[in-house]
């Protein structure tokens, strides 16, 4: 049995957090803090000039030791919890998700769910981040990711530790589509795809006649490397990337270091 830090940024409600608990709650004991409201593309962003509140959630669906419902980002709730909520207890792990939707390639930067995921690592707590590829629709199945995170989290967590991994490193685990994969291909260890949006702004006016802005656009269809995660997730594996909670560019750095 571990102690077990869930958290997400699609809110205390969604149905992948609860999902995720669900399938663990009897295994495991269970910490949960989820924003109040969804937080998606929220980033790493903490809150700082407004005060945190951290309200009962006494309707959570499964057995657990604490849920709360917080007022803040899903960093902050990872925060706060290891800092203050939680500082009694010794938590193994920070589970984030399951996310609704996917967190591949470049997404990983805005993502919240894998910031909550890192601000666990920040704090020295080991911590994974789990998302679905299309689980932002509505008839999204997450009973195949939550089955596939039950019988393999014993198996994710020894490997971070056969490979000597320090707290700051994290996995970023993706599900195939939910709606065509009824078996999943073998989990695939993957880099981040260099996938670029073809983002843009739809231009609308509003009823008083000013305009507002709204950020869409769709992945550009190019060739990605083989071993991208965008690229096994759509052959059907669960891919897995090793991301760390330190932006610095150690090749960069190595190779500033070798110029006079
Ligand atoms: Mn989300």
């Amino acid at each position: 049995m571990m102690k077990l830090l869930l958290a997400n940024d699609d809110g205390i409600h969604a149905q992948g957090l609860q999902a995720l608990a669900k399938a663990l709650a009897t295994e495991h004991e269970l910490y949960i803090l989820a924003p109040h409201q969804e937080r998606s593309a929220n980033g790493h962003a903490i809150t700082l000039v407004t005060p945190l509140r951290a309200e009962p959630a006494p309707s959570f669906p499964a057995k657990h030791a604490l849920a709360c419902a917080i007022n803040g980002t899903p960093a902050d709730c990872v925060k706060l919890g290891l800092t203050e909520l939680l500082k009694e207890v010794a938590i193994d792990w920070v589970l984030s998700g399951i996310n609704h939707g996917s967190n591949l390639g470049g997404d990983i930067i805005y993502s919240g769910t894998v910031a909550a995921a890192l601000e666990g690592a920040l704090n020295g707590v080991p911590a994974m981040a789990f998302s679905l590829v299309d689980g932002q629709h509505a008839d999204a199945n997450f009973t195949a990711a939550t089955s596939w995170i039950a019988e393999h989290l014993p198996t994710l967590i020894r490997l971070h530790q056969q490979a000597g991994f320090d707290a700051r490193t994290a996995f970023n685990i993706n599900f195939p589509p939910s709606q065509t994969t009824k078996a999943y291909q073998a989990l695939a260890y993957c880099t981040l795809a260099d996938r670029m949006y073809t983002d843009f702004y739809a231009k609308c006016q509003d009823p008083r006649g000013g305009h507002y802005y709204w950020l869409a656009g769709d992945p550009l269809t190019h060739t990605l490397e083989q071993d991208s995660d965008v690229t096994r997730v759509f052959q059907g594996h669960v891919t897995l990337s090793p991301i760390h909670a330190s932006l610095l560019n150690v090749t960069a750095l190595e190779r500033l270091n070798t110029l006079i």
